[in-house]
């Protein structure tokens, strides 16, 4: 009894992105040609700008502490990107720097949730929104979104789905895994029912910059108007547009109250954002951005090429990408169908399958909330999306 351990971390579920990009690196160092269509990563490297603040921090002895919530130069950087790119106007001291996308999710659902409050999760959703959720007390509540419908949940669901306990509902646009935006008519519709029924929406943008038919400027519902701007907190980063995965920067803009808390709650877990990390951050979001330009426009070519493969391919169905780097794949055209002579019952065992005998690594949506659905992430070289996309093809030519 006393060796036993929390039962709220016993329900967490890894992350099966992450584990299927561990085995597939794990394949290829065992020498196997893997094709990796499962990391939510750019292939590019840190632009060079990015790289040389960086050293020039440590150089320069920025290696120290520094105010938990991050700097205020890293802060005004931000203000002046979300001014400038989002039409959205804060202070500093409504601004808290994190370490990752992914911590400025924890840090609000940690600061808004009391035990049982529900937080409404479109669904399919980025997998790691519900176990943030839980970890934090709080219960998901899922609303489908139909293909018909690009994938997105329309206001009148969500408000169907509010109840005495709803506390947040989660927007995601561009969206991980669908690859979908929604219009300036749809977030305005969602804003009004977030008004209507007292609730915060927790704005998820951190793929805005990769957003193909706005040419990188992705509509903030907070800017809507006074009400939405202050139950909004807007998530952004810098992992996914400079191509910093690993540095681990993020950052919300919220009301200053809830800034405040999130920057308490910050400074006892980790006491501040990597010093470093910070600079490099403040170069990537001031500095030259034309690698990031260059970078969005590579991954809109590479979208419409994997498009096209996958719409030839008959027993395959997804909508066009919009933004990010996802590819959302119905396959269930393809389940039970027989390979060597067995039933494929669920996108989890096409994806063991092309991972097994045709080395590509694919991410089944099970996770996402979408059994039928695999995502197919086009944030690698081309060659490698045309050798996978070969591969794929042969595998259901294999089906019987
Ligand atoms: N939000 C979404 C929708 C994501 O897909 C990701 C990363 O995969 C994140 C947030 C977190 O990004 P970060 O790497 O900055 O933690």
């Amino acid at each position: 009894m006393s060796l036993s351990v929390s039962r709220k971390a016993k329900e967490v579920r890894p992350s099966s992105t992450l584990a299927i990009t561990a085995r597939a690196k794990e394949m290829q160092a065992e020498g196997l040609d893997v094709v990796g269509f499962g990391a939510g990563e750019p292939d590019f490297n840190t632009p060079a700008n990015i790289r040389e603040a960086a050293v020039r921090a440590i150089e320069e002895g920025f290696t120290k502490y520094t105010e938990a919530s991050g700097t205020e130069e890293l802060k005004r950087a931000v203000c002046r990107k979300f001014e400038r790119f989002n039409h959205l106007h804060y202070e500093p001291e409504q601004i808290v720097i994190s370490n990752g996308g992914k911590h400025s999710l924890t840090n609000i659902f940690t600061a808004i949730i009391n035990p049982g409050d529900e937080v409404i999760i479109p669904s399919p959703y980025w997998l790691s929104y519900p176990e943030i959720v839980k970890l934090a007390g709080g219960v998901p509540v899922y609303v489908r979104g139909y293909k018909s419908n690009g994938y997105k949940v329309s206001a009148e669901q969500i408000r169907a789905a509010v109840s005495d306990k709803t506390k947040a509902v989660i927007i995601n646009s561009p969206n991980n895994p669908t690859g979908m935006v929604y219009t300036e008519e749809e977030l305005r519709a969602i804003a009004a029912v977030a008004v209507e029924c007292d609730i915060y929406v927790i704005s998820d943008e951190i793929y805005e910059q990769l957003n193909y038919d706005e040419g990188g400027h992705t509509v903030s519902i907070a800017s809507f108007d006074k009400e939405i701007y202050r139950r909004t907190i807007t998530c952004s980063g810098v992992s996914k547009s400079y191509a910093m995965t690993g540095w681990r920067i993020g950052y919300t803009g919220s009301n200053p109250e809830l800034a405040r808390l999130m920057g308490s709650i910050q400074s006892h877990q980790t006491s501040n954002p990597n010093s470093i990390a910070q600079k490099a951050a403040y170069e990537a979001l001031t500095g030259s951005q034309e690698e990031a330009i260059r970078m969005g426009e590579e991954f809109m070519r590479r979208s419409e090429y994997i498009y096209r493969r996958v719409s030839e391919i008959p027993q395959l169905s997804a909508l066009k990408p919009q933004g990010a780097f996802f590819l959302f794949v119905d396959c269930s055209r393809l389940l039970h169908r027989d390979y060597k002579g067995i039933p494929v019952e669920s996108a989890a065992r096409i994806a063991e399958i092309l991972l097994e005998d045709y080395l590509v690594a694919v991410v089944p949506c099970g996770d996402f909330g979408f059994p039928d659905h695999i995502r197919l992430s086009y944030a690698i070289a081309q060659d490698q999306i045309e050798k996978g996309m070969d591969r794929i093809a042969e595998f259901i030519q294999k089906l019987e």
